[in-house]
């Protein structure tokens, strides 16, 4: 039987709709309503497209955004002065720096400087270093939704095999620690792994976040394998995909994510997810 297709989009939606209800509460209960600040800096064609689908997203869930576009040329000066008033902001729960920043911004500086209690991205080295100890405020939204998304089809972590395939700061990484959290054993290859079948075959649970088209072929999969495929390629006919032959490997695999419509609207997700949580907690302890 082919593997059941996991609707990112229907899930997302969901979730969606559950923060939606509960920002109501929220605002209802306490008065405060969730805020975001997004900073964008430049003129990035891409991160103005994804700029403006978190602010709709955020909309439609009852968040209110804050919108701060600044020049390519700006001071890493001013950015960090920024930061710091909305680190000092009643009005705003969560402060999200859109990546990547021009080559002259101390991208690091930059994130240090977000409060920990504001960082919805999860980037700020605090929150970093705390999924090694378990002890994150906020968790980076793709590796949070792929968690919320194994979570909700009720596939088990515990004692499995997982095999992340991809060894990035925003995702691979990250992904490894939060399963490893749950009691998963886990292996993380990258580029330079030597012959990664034979890594990936032995995976029950197999997350590939490489940016490479058809990189994950049926015979590297086990049969009944759970397949996560975090990429997103644009190929040269415009089409998009991820990094697993979708047909081939569904043939094999017991659940699988599509591209688009899998693990892409759960990253958004988060985020509202992550808002939400902040402007409740800091309601909650007042
Ligand atoms: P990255 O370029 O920072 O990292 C890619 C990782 O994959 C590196 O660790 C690299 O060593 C590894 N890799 C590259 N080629 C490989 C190969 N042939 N075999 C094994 N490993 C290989 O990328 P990233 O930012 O982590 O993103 C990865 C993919 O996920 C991209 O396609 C990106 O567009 C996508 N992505 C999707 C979402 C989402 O919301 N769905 C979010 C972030 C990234």
């Amino acid at each position: 039987m082919p593997a059941r297709i996991i609707d990112g989009r229907a899930i997302a939606e969901d979730i969606r709709g559950l923060c939606a209800t509960r920002v109501a509460d929220l605002v209802n209960r306490t008065g405060v309503t969730p805020g975001l600040a997004v900073i964008l800096v430049g003129e990035d064609p891409a991160s103005q497209v994804y700029v403006a689908n978190k602010i709709k997203a955020c909309d439609k869930a009852g968040i209110r955004s804050f919108s701060h576009r600044l020049d390519a040329a700006v001071s890493n000066k001013v950015l960090i002065d920024l930061i710091n008033r909305l680190n000092d902001d009643d009005e705003v729960h969560g402060i999200l720096v859109q990546l990547p920043l021009p080559p002259h911004i101390d991208m690091r500086a930059v994130l240090e400087t977000i409060s920990i209690q504001k960082d919805v991205d999860g980037f700020h080295l605090y929150n970093v270093g705390a999924l090694v100890t378990g002890t994150t405020i906020f968790s980076p939204c793709t590796p949070y939704g792929v968690v919320k998304l194994l979570e909700h089809e009720k596939i088990e972590i515990e004692g499995k095999n997982v095999v992340v395939v991809g060894a990035s700061n925003i995702v691979g990484k990250p992904l490894a620690l939060m399963l490893m959290a749950r009691e998963a054993t886990v292996a993380i290859c990258h580029a330079k792994t030597r012959d990664l079948a034979q890594f990936t075959i032995l995976a029950d649970i197999l997350v590939v976040a490489a940016g490479r088209p058809n990189l994950i072929l049926p015979q590297m999969v086990k049969t009944g394998a759970v397949v996560i495929d975090v990429g997103i390629n644009r190929l040269p006919s415009g089409r998009i995909v991820g990094d697993v032959d979708f047909d081939g490997v569904r043939a094999k695999a017991s659940f699988i994510t599509p591209v688009p419509g899998g693990v892409g609207p759960m990253t958004v997700t988060m985020l509202i997810e992550n808002t939400l949580q902040s402007a409740e907690r800091l309601a909650n302890a007042q």
